[in-house]
């Protein structure tokens, strides 16, 4: 019989990252810069990013050496544990077999630490002595907060003031691992200066918080600037957890006929879905699915296009799903899932159907966390219950079908830190919100027009 847990030991850690980029049968597009729309060069990126990470950004080597320092970090909680969801099946009553994949073990409670420990370690070894980033909902920040912390990098986190004020625990965490939290925005960078000044109640945005974070970084000779998602350096770090389910699902003769992950920048999907993309590039039969929120919908309604990262338009310009750099997603209550890009790599799989997304309602996605819950016991985060939620559907599908398909979801992280919205949940207050045709319209009009 399969058990419940399937463990790796920690010698079991893959030693190489996998690189996808290696393998597409339609290379990524190059990124742009902001000012001169030019291919971006490696130059353009060294006042922000180590040299290491740059040359990561643009490699097509299929796998890339895991440096021992980052490995034996790595050991404090991976491998991480691949679970059969007995207790989910019964429940579901559903021919279907469930595993999903637990990144919620690590000391941050996500998977963000994968990439976190990653990139502090090339900081590090470029001689920067400390990092600036944004944090949305927290989670980015206190991972980061964590690596900095066990490389000895200072690292300054400006958080979205809205969320400042009503996630105070995720920020707690970030202090207690030792970074400096700075409400965005703020006083100290030339952007929230300007921000404060046209509105001085102004709660924030992701998109502020980014223009403060890449201001502070680019005018400081030992700060550089890291990002939590998005970036191929991200997402080739992330490969760890879909190669180590490869080896889990191998230990114990099975394979997934389908993969689900939730989507927000990207780089929990590209984790665990990568590995197993290389099979299907080599003609393998997998279905591979992508859950946003139908109140952020990039991949199912965004158009497949160049833009900016942000809204102040300091970032590259790079060719991906967009609402447009100036959409603003209501306020729902998964911020991981808020962006309105997606990663390049997720965007172009996507774009030549290896990969199909789907939307979600947040009501749904509630109930299936909360089945979830009380089956498999663990909390999620709201981000990762749009998985759940998609996984449960490919389930319930193979119950009216009687298919015996075998399902691996990525359950990204747990939800401790997000009770809040289980709270409002309990209480009936939250709602289904489809994001208005004209509003999307009204953002895709700010695109950027670019001559190649
Ligand atoms: C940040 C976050 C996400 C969304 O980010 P991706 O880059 O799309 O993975 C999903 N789940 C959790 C738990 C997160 O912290």
């Amino acid at each position: 019989m399969i058990p419940y847990k399937i463990l790796l030991d920690e010698q079991d850690i893959p030693k190489q990252w996998y690189n996808i980029q290696a393998d597409l049968p339609n290379p990524l597009k190059p990124s742009l810069n902001p000012q001169t729309q030019k291919p971006l060069t490696p130059d353009d990126l060294s006042a922000i990013f180590p040299m290491p990470l740059i040359m990561q950004e643009v490699s097509t080597e299929r796998w890339i050496d895991i440096p021992d320092e980052v490995l034996n970090i790595y050991k404090l909680w991976r491998p991480s544990p691949l679970h059969r969801a007995y207790n989910l099946e019964k429940a579901l009553q559903t021919p279907a077999k469930i595993y999903y994949k637990n990144e919620g073990v690590s000391p941050a409670g996500s998977h963000k630490p994968n990439t976190a420990i990653a990139q502090a370690y090339y900081n590090k070894i470029s001689g920067i002595k400390r990092l600036a980033t944004e944090t949305g909902a927290g989670q980015w920040g206190s991972a980061l907060s964590l690596a900095c912390s066990l490389f000895g990098l200072e690292c300054t986190v400006y958080m979205v003031k809205v969320s400042y004020h009503q996630k105070p625990y995720r920020r707690s965490l970030i202090e207690t691992w030792g970074s400096n939290v700075i409400a965005s925005p703020s006083d100290q960078t030339n952007s929230g200066r300007q921000v404060l000044k046209d509105d001085p109640d102004s709660m924030g945005s992701l998109g502020i918080a980014i223009s403060e974070a890449v201001e502070d970084a680019a005018t400081r000779e030992d700060t550089n600037y890291a990002l939590g998602s998005v970036l191929n350096h991200v997402l080739l770090h992330q490969s760890i957890i879909g190669l180590e389910a490869k080896a889990q699902l191998a230990k114990v003769q099975e394979y997934p006929d389908v993969i689900v992950a939730c989507c927000g920048g990207g780089s929990n999907f590209g984790g665990i879905a990568f590995p197993f993309l290389y099979d299907k590039i080599n003609g393998k039969d997998i279905q591979v699915i992508a859950v946003e929120p139908s109140a952020c919908p990039t991949l199912t309604r965004g158009e497949f296009t160049y833009d900016y990262g942000d809204i102040a338009k300091l970032t590259p310009l790079s060719m991906m799903y967009t609402l447009g750099h100036d959409f603003v997603p209501p306020g729902f209550h998964a911020g991981g899932l808020r962006y309105h890009g997606d990663s390049p790599l997720v965007s172009q799989l996507v774009k030549d159907n290896l990969a199909e997304a789907r939307a979600l309602n947040q009501l749904g996605v509630f109930e299936a966390a909360m089945l979830f819950t009380r089956s498999e016991g663990i909390l999620p985060a709201p981000e990762s219950a749009h998985a759940i939620r998609g996984a449960i559907d490919v389930a319930l599908e193979c119950k009216e079908s009687g298919e015996q398909k075998t399902i691996l979801f990525n359950l990204s992280g747990h939800g401790h830190f997000d009770l809040t919205a289980y709270d409002d949940y309990l209480a009936g207050k939250l709602t289904d919100y489809e994001y208005p045709e004209e509003a999307i319209k009204k953002s895709l009009a700010n695109l950027p027009k670019i001559n190649l």
